[in-house]
């Protein structure tokens, strides 16, 4: 009888052992896969039954615990390769993470259990594998060989009984699917059942002689059975939905019925297949998220020196295979991209498969479409933006190897492609790696530590690398590559500071001085378009009361509310919290509220009264909610249809703008004020990475900086595109007091409705800590118990102790050690949270 390793999907650090009992099959269908690694199970713990990841076979029982048997196998095939069951056991012992959560973590949400057309399967679901989402396969039928049905026999076929039965089944087989939305902590908000008649519809090339008449024939089929009328919209789609739960009133569940649907419609099918009418397809459509046809960007003639020089280290570094981590400094526009490109071509031409790693969705779909031109149908996308059955098809077509590209935002570190050859990680310093709720990691990291397990080359890349992958490069921890100029000998901006300390001559207080106001007047007039940085969304940055001079806060956290006039409401940054603009205020009843400080759409509303003729767009999280939107809005910024584009941060990472000539700061000071010590180095990587989008087209860019500090250091090297200076003046400022890269650092988080227990636990944590280090040798340093810089959200109060030591030994025996004496430390019902390596303080 063979005991199996397993993670359970729950909050154990360790695995568990189970027993396969004789009567479960470790291959039901007889498919021919033998082990059970990697597949799912499920399994008893305590009371209930639970969810369990196969790690290893064949293990010896250690210990004197009772050992169970597993209760069923719930994959035919394994949905994650061998190859990232030791990233998990690295992921969960460094994070500090239960095995089996990082391990749910990392697969996509709902992944129905067995592949698809199990139907018994998917309605035997249960516990927390219910509400899965059906794979959505999109069917194509096409009546046997092109031309060898006369149009006769066409006309017959359609009017005879079995295509009349099927198809109408089939039509709600091909476009139906269930789908589940997910809220971001993972929990099954609700089940939707989606409708997606386009994909099904017969296109123009599919060989149907007459593709009207099947339309007509099946719409008419659907109407006489449910009385609906079949439209084209998603509003007739979402009353043809209501239509089947209307159905259900008498008790028939809509969810079951078209479980049955789907059955009858799936043999019917296979009649068709038998009788050799029909031949089924299933093909991949490239579409953008939009639902247009890729661009496509064809191969440059010759590549740079630059670029050759690059590529001379990296390509036999993935031909002769071997952990090399890369660290490529290239500035903007310099042509990474190209870079990435040849060197996936080169572990292709190896049978490897790539990772491309970006910090932003946006930033994976214009990848995407370099990639998609390069190399067609190998590539797809894995990321938050897909639909849970579109990430599922994805990540299915990853494992069985049909795909060899995957490209993706953090979570795409867990892509489950065998055979990897090459990681590439874009704009390697970017905050957006880093997740922060639950598992709390970071993917340029895990790139890392994947490509060292798996002995292969990793490329981390950006205009501005973290001072810390830096510093790994000085000491020759990674290879430095180094691309100093633009493509084509198109030079970097020249950029001006305007100090705003010096008065403003006269008249109206405007947001821009008048230099970059001439600048942005100028380049409208020459038909060029430009960009705004203000790294603050909404109107105003707060609401005071004119009479007693409170700001207007939120009611669940120590926020204070932004204006946010395009909605007229207030709102709290952190929790979503609102109420509209016109309130009370709350110490002295006052209706007096005014808006001081400013953010995007303040700055949006003055370009529109500056310029009036001016097409203006506005990007920040705000517009960025509908994802379709938002790549509309970057879509016309590209195709020039946009005069000028303002945004926060979004709009500085790594998007090519060709015709953009202009670029203008609002206010580059405002991260300089934050209790982090990479302030300096963000607010350089910021201007630095904006200024970037200036001139990357054939005219020469320029830019305009307004700020209160123009002779701190980040900001006049950032003039001047002094990189490793920065670095070196950061270098040295990390000393002493010692900060990352000397030190690391470890951040837990303390929370808690009830304050008084969340400062009586972090004051009981911080002093265990202290007690707990007493003795040691090497460099460890507790901070406080503090409250945390936001110290209360949605309710929650919250507090922090900050660690930092010199070795992670250190670190990690007192993450463990709060972990184990949690019950012990925490009063009340707090929740202890432990950050690693923490981005945001
Ligand atoms: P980066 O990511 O380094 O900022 P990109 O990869 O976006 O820069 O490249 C900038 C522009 O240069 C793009 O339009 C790209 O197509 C073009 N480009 C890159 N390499 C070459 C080359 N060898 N010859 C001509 N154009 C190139
Ligand atoms: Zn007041
Ligand atoms: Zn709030």
């Amino acid at each position: 009888m063979m005991l199996l390793e397993i993670a359970v999907a729950a909050p154990i650090d360790q695995t568990l052992t189970y027993r396969l009992p004789v009567k479960i099959s470790a291959n039901p269908d007889g498919d021919g896969t033998i082990s059970l690694i990697g597949r799912r199970v499920l399994v008893p713990l305590g009371g209930r039954k639970v969810t369990g990841y196969v790690l290893a076979e064949d293990v010896v029982a250690s210990g004197e615990f009772k050992i169970r048997d597993i209760a069923e196998v719930l994959d035919v095939k394994p949905v994650f390769p061998c190859s990232l069951i030791a990233l998990f056991r690295w992921i969960s012992n460094y994070y500090h993470y239960p095995i089996g959560e990082v391990i749910r973590a990392a697969l996509p949400a709902g992944m129905s259990p067995r592949s698809v057309r199990c139907l018994e399967l998917v309605d035997s679901a249960r516990e927390d594998e219910r509400f899965l989402s059906l794979p959505d396969e999109k069917w194509r039928i096409t009546l046997q060989e092109k031309g060898s049905l006369s149009a006769a026999a066409t006309k017959e076929l359609l009017a005879s009984k079995v295509w009349k039965k099927t198809i109408q089944q089939f039509i709600k087989l091909g476009v139906l699917r269930l789908c589940e939305s997910v809220t971001s902590d993972g929990v099954k908000e609700k089940m939707e059942v989606c409708y997606r008649l386009q994909h099904w519809l017969p296109q123009p090339s599919v060989d149907l002689p007459d593709e009207s008449e099947i339309f007509q024939h099946y719409r008419r089929q659907l109407d006489a059975e449910l009385g609906l009328e079949l439209k084209l919209s998603e509003a007739k789609t979402l009353y043809y939905m209501k239509g089947l739960e209307e159905k259900s009133v008498d008790g028939t569940s809509p969810r079951k019925e078209l479980l049955e649907l789907y059955a009858g419609a799936a043999k019917g099918i296979c009649d068709l297949k038998e009788k050799r009418l029909v031949t089924e397809q299933k093909k991949r459509v490239f579409r953008s998220p939009l639902g247009e046809r890729l661009e496509f960007f064809p191969a440059p003639t010759e590549l740079t020196d630059e670029q050759n020089v690059a590529l001379a280290e990296i390509v036999p570094a993935i031909e002769q295979g071997g952990y090399t981590p890369f660290l490529l400094h290239g500035v903007t526009g310099s042509g990474k991209t190209e870079v990435y490109l040849q060197a996936t071509a080169a572990a292709l031409r190896q049978g490897k498969s790539v990772l491309v790693i970006v910090p932003e969705i946006a930033l994976a779909t214009q990848l995407e479409a370099h990639f998609v031109s390069r190399f067609g149908e190998q590539v797809v996308l894995l990321h938050s933006g897909l639909s849970a059955s579109e990430r599922f098809d994805q990540w299915s077509l990853a494992m069985s190897g049909e795909a060899k590209i995957v490209i993706g935002a953090r979570s795409a570190i867990f892509a489950p492609l065998n055979d990897l050859g090459l990681i590439v990680v874009d704009e390697e310093h970017d905050a957006g790696l880093k997740q922060d709720d639950s598992l709390r990691y970071n993917g340029r990291d895990l790139a890392v530590v994947r490509a060292k397990q798996q002995g292969i080359v990793v490329l981390l890349a950006s205009a501005t690398p973290s001072v810390v992958s830096y510093h790994n490069a000085l000491c020759g921890k990674y290879r430095l590559l180094t691309m100093d100029n633009r493509v084509g000998n198109r030079s970097l901006p020249k950029v001006t500071l305007i100090d705003l300390r010096k008065q403003q001559s006269s008249g109206k207080r405007s947001l821009f001085r008048p230099q970059l106001r001439k600048a942005l007047e100028e380049n409208f007039i020459a038909g060029r378009q430009s960009v705004i940085l203000i790294n603050r969304r909404g109107f105003s940055s707060n609401v005071l009361c004119q009479e007693c001079g409170t700001p207007v806060q939120c009611r669940d956290c120590h926020v204070t509310l932004t204006l946010h006039r395009s909605t007229q409401q207030l709102l709290c940054h952190y929790c979503g919290y609102s109420v509209h603009e016109k309130t009370v205020c709350e110490s002295c009843g006052s209706m007096q509220l005014v808006p001081v400080g400013f953010g995007t759409e303040r700055v949006e509303t003055e370009l529109q009264e500056m310029l009036p003729l001016a097409r203006v767009a506005r990007l920040d999280t705000d517009t960025a909610k509908d994802r379709k939107a938002f790549l509309q809005t970057l879509k016309l910024m590209r195709g020039g249809e946009i005069d000028i584009l303002v945004g926060t941060q979004m709009v500085a990472k790594g998007h090519h703008f060709p015709g953009v000539t202009l670029v203008g700061v609002v206010w580059a000071d405002g991260g300089l004020a934050i209790p982090d010590y990479r302030a300096a180095e963000k607010t350089f990587q910021l201007i630095t990475q904006v200024t970037g989008r200036a001139g990357r087209g054939d005219s020469p860019g320029e830019v305009y900086i307004q700020t209160m500090r123009p002779e701190h250091y980040a900001i006049s090297l950032a003039r001047t595109h002094s990189y490793r200076h920065l670095v070196e003046k950061e270098l040295e400022l990390r000393k002493n007091p010692a900060f990352p890269p000397f030190v690391r650092l470890v951040a837990i988080h303390i929370q808690g409705e009830s304050e008084q227990d969340v400062e009586r636990s972090a004051s009981r944590i911080a002093a265990a800590c202290r007690a707990a280090v007493k003795e040691k040798k090497s460099f460890v340093e507790i901070l406080g118990p503090a409250p945390s810089p936001i110290d209360r959200v949605k309710k929650n109060y919250r507090w922090q102790v900050m660690i930092k030591a010199a070795s992670i030994e250190i670190l990690d025996a007192l993450c463990s050690y709060v972990r184990q004496n949690q019950q012990e430390l925490v009063s009340g019902r707090c929740k202890v949270m432990l950050d690693k390596d923490p981005e945001n303080m």
